[in-house]
Parts: structure tokens; sequence; C-alpha cells
């Protein structure tokens, strides 16, 4: 049984561990048509598009959903019909972004690199070069599948080159690592609060260069997830065109006001740097070792190999640590035996050794460790 009383730490890379001030932004109602909450919704756009530094050239599209709703909505509505997409796929968010291009009917093309291994620019160039029919590159810049980083700003370099446009799922790096979307000529970035914001899950978000947004009118295939319309409704009227996560939208804007008290970006950065630090180091001990090279290990998600144990399950080790006070994650590689370890989320690296701690424990009783 779990001894104490207060949640368990999650150590899942969105829904992640909030502040306690993040949660008590969520003990009021709002109302959709307050001018109150019109005003927060306001704020938190304007410091969404600042981080983004897009402030001259972009705008910031808020929507209900989880990550991928806002996904879905950034291909619908900015890819045209006849577009086509070249999508360097080295993990499951990549893999997803395909499954959504057959569901909309946009012609695709996959540019499969292995789960532990970077997307290439290079490839990237060649295959732009080979097919000028290609409008659209769909990169995920953080690989939450495996936890790898994609070079974002050489793909963006590339792309630009070629004259294409660039549409970044930044989900899980948006708030830690840095992104500029106008030096990088970036069409749309797409994240979501309950990442590396550290509010509660609930609402995405597309930072779209304006002018695209414009030109994509009546592009889309579904209304709720227009986000041309959706865009201009709030201009319009200071409101979203149907309910608002009112409760998420105040906790994002207290856990926005948190982020610039730590230091913004960069300090965000050197925490969960701090974090994976303390838990490669103390995995690495137990004899767990990482999935991935040091060099292209993003600091946001860490995937180990299971235990080489013929009783290894996930579940038992699961249970075990959360009885412990914590949460892991299992992993969503296809070919190995893995499960993966977030470091972001109100947590530091003190939780991080205490975690290594439970997941030494569970492992020895478990009678797992070699
Ligand atoms: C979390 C995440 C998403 C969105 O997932 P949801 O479950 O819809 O929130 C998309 N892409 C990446 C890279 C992610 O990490």
């Amino acid at each position: 049984m779990y001894r104490f009383d207060r949640d368990a730490l999650l150590l899942t890379p969105g829904p992640l561990t909030t502040s306690l001030r993040t949660k008590q932004a969520m003990l009021h109602d709002h109302g959709s048509w307050d001018s109150g909450f019109n005003g927060i919704t306001a704020e938190v756009c304007k410091e969404l598009l600042r981080i983004a530094q897009g402030q001259d050239t972009h705008v910031c599209v808020p929507l209900q959903g989880s990550g991928t709703f806002a996904v879905e909505a950034a291909l619908g509505t900015l890819v045209p019909r006849q577009g086509k997409v070249l999508v360097p796929n080295n993990g499951a968010y990549c893999a997803r972004i395909v499954k959504i291009l057959h569901y909309l009917g946009r012609e695709t093309v996959e540019l499969v690199f292995p789960e532990d291994q970077q997307a290439d620019p290079q490839s990237i160039a060649v295959a732009l070069q080979r097919d000028p029919a290609i409008t659209h590159v769909a990169l995920v810049h953080c690989e939450t599948g495996a936890g790898i980083l994609n070079p974002l700003t050489d793909i963006a370099d590339v792309v630009k080159a070629e004259g294409r446009r660039l549409i970044v799922d930044a989900m899980s790096s948006f708030g830690a690592l840095e992104i500029d979307v106008q030096r990088l000529s970036i069409q749309a970035l797409i994240a979501a609060t309950g990442k590396c914001l550290e509010g509660v899950p609930g609402m995405g978000f597309v930072i779209a260069e304006r002018q695209s947004l414009l030109d994509a009118q009546g592009n889309c295939h579904s209304l709720a997830l227009d986000l041309c319309d959706q865009w201009q409704y709030l201009q319009k009227t200071g409101q979203w065109r149907f309910t608002p996560p009112t409760h998420v939208v105040a906790a994002l804007r207290e856990a926005i006001v948190q982020f610039h008290e730590e230091g913004g970006r960069s300090a965000r950065l050197a925490r969960y740097s701090a974090n994976c630090d303390a838990l490669v180091h103390g995995m690495t001990q137990l004899g767990i070792k990482p999935f991935l090279s040091e060099s292209v290990q993003a600091p946001i998600i860490v995937t180990f190999h299971a235990p080489e144990h013929p009783e290894y399950a996930f579940k038992a080790l699961y249970e075990h640590v959360r009885a412990q006070g914590f949460i892991l994650y299992p992993g969503k590689l296809t070919q190995t035996e893995t499960f993966r370890v977030g470091c972001i989320g109100a947590i530091d690296a003190h939780d991080m050794a205490k975690a290594v701690a439970a997941i030494g424990h569970s492992l020895r009783a478990l009678q797992w460790l070699a």
C-alpha cells in the first residue's frame, strides 16, 4: 500500500506532476462569456506566442482536446487537399502523423529512420529534391516514443532551402528546448498544456504563421478542427467557438507565471537536464541501461532496456514502484522490451534520485537485478 497522503509523482510525459499553485488555479468556475475569462485566454495566447518567439509573424490558436487534436487540426487546416507531406519517421508519434494524414486523405511520403537514430537532414534534402510535388515536411521535434531529439534547426534549414513548408510537432519539447518559429520559418508549431509548460492536460495550441492561416480559409475538412475559423472567431469576439476548457486555461496561466518565475525556458531546460542526468546516472548504477546513446537523448523522457530476466513484466515493476509513490511509463518500441521514465513536470533531481531508489528497491525485491 502507498503510505503517503499525497499523489504519486508522475514520471510520465503528460499528464505530469503539477505544482500546488497550478492545481489551486482550478478552484474557480469561469463563464465562457465572461470578460475575466476572455482576458485569461488572451493573456495565455500572448505568452505562448512569446515563448515561441513568433510575435511578429505568427498567431496562437488554442484548441480544446489532447495534443493529437491540435496535430490533426494543424495538418487538416494548413496542408492543402492537393498537398503532399514528407514525414521523417523515427518513432510512434511520427507514425501517428502518418496515420492522421491517411485519415485526412493527404498524400504522404514516409522517410523511415531507426528508432534510435535522428532524422537525417541530408536524406530529407535528397527526398525533397527528388519529389517536387512534396509541399510540406511534418517533423516531430522530440520523438517521445523513444525520447530522441530530432535536429530541428538543420532540418528547418533544408526545408526552407528547398522552398517547402515545415510543420513541427513540438509537443514534448516546447517550453524547454529552444524554438524560434520566425527564424526557422516554421509554418506551424504544435504543443499542448500538459507537457513542458507543466499545465494540466485538455488543451492544445498551434503557433501558426498568420498569412498561412489566412490563406488556408475553407481548406479544413472538419468544423471542430478548423483552426482558421477558431482563430477568426477568437479575434472577433475574444471567445472560444465552443465550450472552452476553462479550468485548463486558468491552470495554464498560473503554470506560465511559475515558468517565468523559474527563469523561463533555459531554467526549465536546466532543471530537466539535471533530472535526466540524475536518472540516467542512478539507473546505470543499477545496471539498467538507456536505450539511446547520450548524444541523441533529449532530456524529456528516457527509455531503458528492461532487466534481462525471464519473468520480467512491466506491470509488476509498475505496481512495486507505484507503491513507493512513483508512476512509470511503459515502453513504446516495437522490437525491444523497454520501459520509460519521464524527466518533465514539477519535479527536481532529488525526486529523481528517490525514484531511482524506489526502482532499485523494486528490482531487488523482484530479484530481477543481474
Ligand atoms: C504527447 C504528445 C502528443 C500528443 O499526445 P496526446 O495523447 O494526444 O496528448 C503528440 N506528439 C508528441 C511528440 C507527444 O509527446
